[in-house]
């Protein structure tokens, strides 16, 4: 079946692709993009720092917290490194299953498919709030072992899931079937930063739905689990790589933090 882009409208994922640089966006992406942009300079910046937020916190559950196993639903468009490259750098036997809703993120999910081979990746177009039909897909049923540990991360995406109680309902079933030690991951668009709330307004001007969040509101999205330090913190200070430039605050839209399931 031929897939529908619909690319004289707007869309998230390719605004995103476009701020990071990427080429898989249309000008109708670009147009939105520079006048989002407009009205929030610090957008393309946040969005590095929460990309480079994924990649330390997928290495910190490779390397310290000892997950193999990894469920990243809202993946986006492939983006360097991907979450695979990343934990299968630490382990190659790692297996990963990434999840996204769109079209365009599925019609260029083969770069996502470029697994160590003494390891996996596999790729489920399904929305999030389909929790069955992400746990009872094949892809999940044949890469992840439900008897140990898994990572399941929702990085930059709970901002298009307005309701908190709906969000709340997709994590406890998401994490409902895995062990103690399994793992969530969480970005969301902060109400703590002006610039990301002037943001989320320039998107629903745009028709695309985005709902910033208290910190009390990221902050509820764990509960049950426990907070791994530094808890929940703009993503710029979430364990920073002492090696790499510093982001200032201002310039971060995305709140989260990682817990483990006790
Ligand atoms: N996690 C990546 C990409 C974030 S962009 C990163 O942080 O770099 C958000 C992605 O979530 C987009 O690709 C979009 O298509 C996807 N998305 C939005 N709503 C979704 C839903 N209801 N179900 C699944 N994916 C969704």
């Amino acid at each position: 079946m031929p897939v529908d882009l619909n690319t004289s409208v707007p869309h998230s994922a390719r605004i995103y692709d476009y701020l990071l640089g990427g080429k898989d966006n249309f000008e109708a992406d670009r147009v939105a993009a520079d006048e989002i942009v407009k009205t929030s300079p610090t957008l393309p910046l946040s969005m590095r720092a929460n990309r480079q937020y994924m990649a330390r916190v997928a290495h910190y559950l490779a390397a310290e917290r000892g997950i193999r196993q990894f469920l990243d639903i809202g993946t986006g468009l492939p983006t360097s490194p991907n979450l695979h490259e990343v934990v299968q750098r630490v382990d190659p036997t790692s297996r990963i299953v990434y999840v996204d809703n769109d079209p365009i993120v599925l019609v260029h999910a083969r770069a996502l498919l470029t697994s160590a081979p003494q390891g996996a990746t596999a790729y489920l177009d399904a929305d999030l709030r389909d929790v069955p039909a992400i746990l009872g897909s094949d892809q999940v049923k044949e890469n992840i072992d439900p008897t140990r540990p898994v990572s399941i991360s929702l990085i930059a995406v709970l901002q298009f899931i307005a309701d908190q109680r709906e969000a709340q309902a997709v994590i406890d079933g998401l994490l409902a079937p895995f062990p103690s030690g399994s793992t969530l991951a969480i970005s969301t668009v902060t109400a703590q930063n002006p610039h990301a709330v002037r943001a989320t307004a320039a998107y629903r001007a745009r028709g695309i739905s985005s709902t910033e969040r208290t910190q009390d509101e990221i902050a509820a999205l764990f509960r049950g689990l426990d907070l791994v330090d530094p808890g929940v913190v703009l993503v710029n200070r979430w364990r920073p790589d002492p090696a790499a430039p510093a982001v200032e605050d201002v310039h971060v839209h995305m709140a989260g933090g990682v817990a483990v399931k006790p």
